[in-house]
């Protein structure tokens, strides 16, 4: 099949709720993707991030290949190795904390959301999260996400929610009283443009969850897994969140979600509570096994970081070059452009020119390669930057 022939496909059979860019991919290899054009493609944004150590990274294919002759699905009546195996790596790194597995970042964030609301006092249920942030689709984590026009044509959304500015303590503690059953931000807010949350902000939250017997969530669902060059966001910070949620780079490209919970506050979700079908699925864990071991054996950690400021250094050079760029911002590989003007154009551009980044909020380039992207396919992807720069005034 042309590609046109696949785009027919989807115009006929498959629901348009994505604007999707004229292309047809069939094949990744760690930070290239094809198109069936014969087109080779520089991602700077793979899978969303998803893809947090590249596309089929061969540890994980070869985890995946492995655990499918064996068994592909067991559900949670019985137990499996690799889902408390998965559970133990995730505790070992993240303040011993147990998990949930589910199949994606709303489903993490619905999970967190009834934890919360089941774990603290009664009469305490809503939930505080911040604007411009983002939590996902589905109709909890849909209220959560502070932005109107995500949810203005689903009212009335589930109620509960109270929104305050990012980065403002005086406005949280204002919003604070004692039926507040969580906080749940993002350390870096992703889909709402890389805004970086302050040392003393998520102190606060801290602060103020523990004196009103609400948790602390922290949805690490594009922050997690390495991506700012520790294994999770709030390590950067001097806080231990009760929650974190988990998907994306988690299974290198395989589904899966995690929230994982401090032991006390895990052990509220008792049977009957919540569930999911599919989560822990055996080809997931496998996946997410494979992604940890190889992030620890190519210490993908600190080349998130190293490349991370490398990267950051060479798009500031850029800003020097180029009015239109506002200032960059982010952590590790979590890179934004904020720009002073749409970025659309810029995104197309760039792809035609074999290079793949991302736009968000209209005017915030995202720069969130693989991390173990090679310092030369950087140098490639500012270049081709460059050039698209220098040719839209
Ligand atoms: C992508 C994302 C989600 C939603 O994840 P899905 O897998 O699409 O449901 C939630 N929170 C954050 C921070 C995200 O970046």
């Amino acid at each position: 099949m042309n590609t046109q022939d696949v785009i027919k496909l989807f115009d006929q059979y498959v629901i348009a709720n994505y604007g999707r860019l004229p292309r047809v991919i069939d094949r990744g290899q760690g930070s290239y993707i094809y198109d069936t054009d014969g087109n080779k493609i520089l991602d700077m944004f793979p899978g969303w991030a998803v893809s947090g150590i590249g596309h089929c990274h061969p540890k994980v294919v070869k985890a995946i290949q492995t655990q499918a002759g064996k068994l592909l699905h067991m559900d949670n009546t019985f137990y499996t190795e690799l889902q408390g195996k998965l559970a133990k790596l995730l505790s070992e790194r993240a303040f011993g904390g147990k998990s949930f597995f589910c199949n994606s970042g709303a489903e993490a964030n619905e999970a967190a959301l009834k934890l919360a609301r089941i774990h603290t006092p009664k009469g305490k249920y809503k939930y505080i999260t911040t604007l411009g942030g983002f939590h996902g689709r589905t109709f909890g984590a849909m209220a959560a996400t502070a932005q109107p026009k995500k949810f203005e044509n689903f009212q009335p959304v589930v109620p509960g929610f109270v929104y305050v500015p990012f980065n403002d303590i005086a406005a949280l503690e204002k919003a604070f009283d004692d039926e507040v059953a969580a906080v749940m931000i993002e350390p870096i807010q992703g889909e709402g443009g890389i805004n970086v949350a302050s040392p003393e902000y998520m102190k606060a939250i801290r602060q103020l969850c523990d004196k009103n017997q609400a948790v602390m969530i922290l949805d690490e669902v594009q922050t997690g897994m390495g991506r700012t060059g520790k294994w999770f966001g709030y390590q950067h910070y001097d806080v231990v969140p009760d929650i974190i949620t988990l998907a994306k780079a988690l299974g290198g490209g395989a589904a899966i979600g995690a929230m994982m919970a401090k032991p006390n506050v895990a052990a509220s979700l008792v049977p009957g509570t919540h569930a999911s079908t599919f989560g822990g699925n055996c080809l997931a864990c496998a996946a997410g096994i494979a992604v940890i071991e190889a992030i620890e054996e190519e210490n993908l950690l600190e080349n998130a970081a190293k490349i991370g400021r490398y990267a950051a250094d060479k798009l500031n050079a850029l800003k020097s070059k180029h009015t239109i760029i506002d200032y960059v911002r982010g952590k590790g590989l979590m890179l934004g452009i904020q720009l002073k003007a749409a970025g659309a154009d810029i995104v197309s551009k760039c792809l035609e020119n074999g290079l793949r980044i991302n736009c968000t909020q209209d005017i915030v380039l995202r720069f969130m390669p693989a991390m173990n992207v090679a310092k030369d396919e950087i140098d490639k992807a500012v270049d081709i930057l460059d050039n698209v720069l220098n040719n839209i005034s």
